[in-house]
């Protein structure tokens, strides 16, 4: 999949700027503040249905104006285009329409651009917290399965149901026999959607361990053993469960631990908490890596993220790297650009033009970020 061009109307600093792309690499080059990182969050944005920085709607739009507007052309691998638009007004949330057609849910919109972005984040993925692995998890499974999202999002809501519930309850505001009642009705909801969640990680993290494998053996200079190893909150006996005997198990946790989450006032389990492990040798990263071994993982994690939606979907991704160079040495950044370089259109960012001068890839377009105008640079 690539872009093919872009129409930005007041998105950030960019007040009005329009582009043609390179099929191949899309470099980026500006000082700090520009907008280059603003320019990669506005075309991405529709891959997501949300900006990657994690930024709220209302702050994309440019201070002094009331709606961002964009318009993306894109095209798949049987070369159909395929047109992206969204309007974002401020206070009022936004609007997004696909081949002129509006579209409403989230689900609907995910899959339809497909993309990974590497960040300055991204090479926190293993050695970091477990929100952003299970983020990883998250995007990772949405771009190949629809209902993971469907599910997740109900899990979600209920979640939500039930911390209220646990907060209310432990205030005295809800009678306590309804409580329990309750309580019940919101943890089955939680144990059916957790059931298809959990199964979907765990055959998420095996299918991708060995491209995960293989993208580290690409950056490493010696052969490791990697695993990847899923790590449910709920614990390691959910993985050996029984296709239908599962969301049964899963509710027999939450029972189990009903009366501590009625006195601490919320929810205390469930996939919301999960988290993976990513392994060398059979040592764990996260507690022994070193800099470089954690930060070649992550990316290597990534690109496996890529692999697997070709493989699954025959979708080749759009690879954004926002600053990344720069955190990795010179030797990992031309792998990097090395593996990806020829199969993917590739967006870069960069404030150091020096971490990509050495690199000459055939389709090489490059701009210049100025106070949120783009010049092409020939
Ligand atoms: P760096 O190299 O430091 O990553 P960058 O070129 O990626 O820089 P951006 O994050 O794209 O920089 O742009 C940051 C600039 O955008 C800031 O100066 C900020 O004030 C401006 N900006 C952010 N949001 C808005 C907005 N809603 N309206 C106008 N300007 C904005
Ligand atoms: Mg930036």
């Amino acid at each position: 999949m690539r872009l093919v061009s872009a129409e930005i109307l007041d998105f950030r600093n960019l007040a009005e700027v329009q582009l043609r792309f390179s099929p191949g690499v899309n470099l980026l080059v500006g000082d700090n503040g520009q907008g280059k990182s603003n320019l990669l969050e506005a075309l991405n944005y529709p891959s997501l249905g949300r900006s990657f920085r994690g930024a709220r709607d209302d702050d994309l739009v440019r201070f002094d104006a009331e709606c961002a507007h964009v318009r993306l052309t894109a095209k798949g691998e049987d070369d159909r285009e395929i047109e992206f638009e969204y309007g974002i007004e401020r206070g009022r949330g936004r609007r997004f329409r696909v081949d002129g057609e509006q579209v409403k849910r989230k689900v609907d919109l995910l899959g339809r651009l497909t993309t990974v972005v590497f960040d300055p984040q991204t090479v926190q993925l293993v050695r970091g917290g477990p929100e952003a692995r299970r983020r990883y998890l998250d995007q990772g499974l949405s771009m190949v399965d629809a209902g993971y999202l469907l599910h997740l999002q109900a899990y979600n809501r209920a979640l939500k149901q039930k911390n209220r519930l646990l907060r209310d309850a432990r205030r005295g505001f809800v009678n306590p026999a309804k409580v329990r009642e309750d309580l019940r009705v919101w943890n089955s909801e939680m144990a059916s959607h957790a059931a298809p969640i959990c199964s979907a990680r765990a055959s998420y993290t095996s299918e991708i361990e060995p491209h995960v494998a293989d993208a580290y053996s690409h950056f490493a200079d010696r052969v490791s053993e990697v695993a990847v190893k899923y790590e449910p909150q709920l614990g390691n006996s959910l993985k050996d469960a029984p296709e239908g005997q599962l969301e049964a198990d899963i509710l027999g946790k939450f029972d189990y631990i009903g009366e501590d989450e009625l006195r601490r006032g919320r929810s205390l389990a469930g996939p919301h908490m999960d988290d993976f492990e990513v392994q060398l040798d059979g040592i764990n990263l996260r507690s022994f890596g070193s800099q470089g071994e954690t930060r070649t993982a992550a990316i290597a994690l990534k690109l496996a993220q890529g692999d697997l939606v070709h493989l699954k979907r025959r979708v080749r991704p759009v690879l954004f790297f926002d600053d990344i160079f720069s955190e990795l040495d010179r030797g990992r950044t031309g792998k990097l650009q090395e593996r990806t370089g020829e199969s993917h259109q590739i967006f870069i960012a960069t404030a150091r033009e020096e971490d990509v001068s050495d690199w000459r890839p055939v389709d090489l377009r490059s701009w210049s970020v100025r106070a949120g105008g783009v010049t092409e640079l020939v």
